[in-house]
């Protein structure tokens, strides 16, 4: 054993991130090839079609006019109450639910994940969520000595798995009080996947059975990080409205980012919305939740958030950066169009995409497959069951051709 000196619950912690190992290739390959040469399908942030880190132009011109006076102050450890009130407002749409609502502010979607881990479940706790899945929940959960359980997400027909989500729920269910239950949807990293509404409903129906013993206690986490690039605004957001009039003891969490939707990854810029019956249950959110924060990193940044709300208030600023955006995923849909279709041609198996900044084509052995790949210059990122293609970052033209450069290559290995 190596010397060490970190308490017994950290020892031999290390996060060794394949994402940032997979980028890092592609980087090397394009100083020795060109980047023309390259295609980097690793990233996880919209580059534009001249391969560029795209920021959307009205939330940089915002950004850019602000005096140093809107970029340096704390802000209030529950986060900007324009700013929260705004999230809550677009989050939501016409879509908002019959509850009681609140929010708290978040380094990001990542800090709601944690919060809600830390605040809702016991140490020891299991934690559930799909097969496929963010690796960074795994590493959320064990550094809160949480343990994440896996149900498998899609079934023979390639369509939500309500048989294996329910045995499991009802499994962890009854050796714990609360569950916490972190649904990616809509257009879920990595496979792009959203639930329907008539998934929800198969979900909500189970939770429901699931608390009618009022020990326990149902903690849905929805990750929604990718929900501006899932569709149309209100279409894509109809299932929120089924979170009204739920039993107290399921409480529904969204976690909200400004990381892709407003294109400010860096930023650290989220909110935690908790939707409850039950005035209580939200006050006791609100408070809990601060508290964390406070314990965590106190407040967070207060230029992104006044950014936030002063497009949110700003009606033509706000249609302004919602058309912009909609060109960016008009892109990716367009990119991931061109692959969808050649995968078709040439007999390339690939999960079921509807939305978003992924496709992930399902293979034994990923790591063989991706280094095969990099005979054609082609970068992706290795996950446990299959190989993760950020559409978001691959040009049109460049995406012509690698369908079949991916069968190839499966078929090579
Ligand atoms: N959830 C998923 C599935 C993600 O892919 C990401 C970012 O990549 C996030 C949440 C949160 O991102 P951030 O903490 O930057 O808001």
């Amino acid at each position: 054993m190596t010397y060490s000196v970190a308490a017994s619950h950290a020892k031999g912690k290390c996060a060794t991130d394949k994402i940032f190992g997979a980028n890092a290739a592609a980087a090397k390959a394009a100083a020795q090839y060109g980047k023309n040469k390259v295609v980097n399908a690793t990233i996880g942030a919209f580059m534009d079609e001249q391969e560029r880190l795209a920021c959307i132009p009205t939330v940089e011109k915002v950004f850019k006019n602000f005096s140093i006076n809107h970029i340096i102050p704390y802000a209030p450890i529950a986060g900007l109450p324009d700013y929260l009130a705004a999230m809550i407002e677009l989050t939501f749409a016409d879509h908002k639910p019959e509850a009681y609502i609140d929010a708290v502010a978040t380094a990001g979607g990542t800090g709601a994940i944690h919060h809600t881990i830390w605040n809702y479940s016991e140490i020891g706790d299991m934690i559930l969520t799909s097969d496929w899945y963010w690796g960074p929940y795994k590493i959320l959960c064990q550094d809160a000595l949480r343990t994440l359980d896996t149900y498998t997400l899609f079934d023979d027909q390639q369509k939500f798995n309500i048989g294996a989500f329910s045995a499991k729920v009802r499994e962890i269910i009854a050796k714990q009080n609360n569950l916490v239950i972190i649904i990616n949807t809509p257009a879920h990293n990595p496979t792009g996947f959203s639930l329907s509404d008539s998934d929800w409903d198969q979900v909500l129906d189970l939770f429901k059975d699931c608390v009618k013993d009022t020990t326990k206690h149902i903690i849905p986490l929805i990750d929604i990080a990718y929900i501006d690039y899932a569709g149309e605004k209100n279409a894509c957001r109809s299932f929120l409205k089924k979170f009204g009039n739920l039993p107290a003891n399921i409480l529904p969490i969204l976690a909200c980012s400004m990381s892709k939707g407003f294109t400010m990854y860096g930023q650290r810029t989220g909110v935690m919305i908790g939707i409850s019956s039950n005035k209580e249950i939200i006050t006791e959110f609100q408070s809990i939740n601060q508290f964390t924060s406070r314990a965590t990193w106190s407040n967070i940044n207060y230029s992104a958030m006044k950014l936030l709300a002063d497009i949110y208030q700003d009606k033509s600023l706000l249609a302004q950066t919602e058309q912009e955006r909609g060109e960016y995923y008009a892109l990716i849909r367009k990119r991931a169009d061109i692959f969808m279709r050649e995968a078709q041609e040439v007999n390339l198996h690939i999960l079921p995409y509807i939305a978003g900044f992924f496709i992930t084509v399902p293979v034994e052995n990923p790591e063989a497959v991706c280094e095969k790949l990099h005979d054609d210059h082609i970068f992706a990122v290795p996950l446990a069951k299959g190989i993760r293609i950020a559409v978001c970052a691959v040009t049109s033209e460049k995406m012509t051709g690698m369908a079949g450069k991916f069968a190839k290559a499966i078929q090579a290995v």
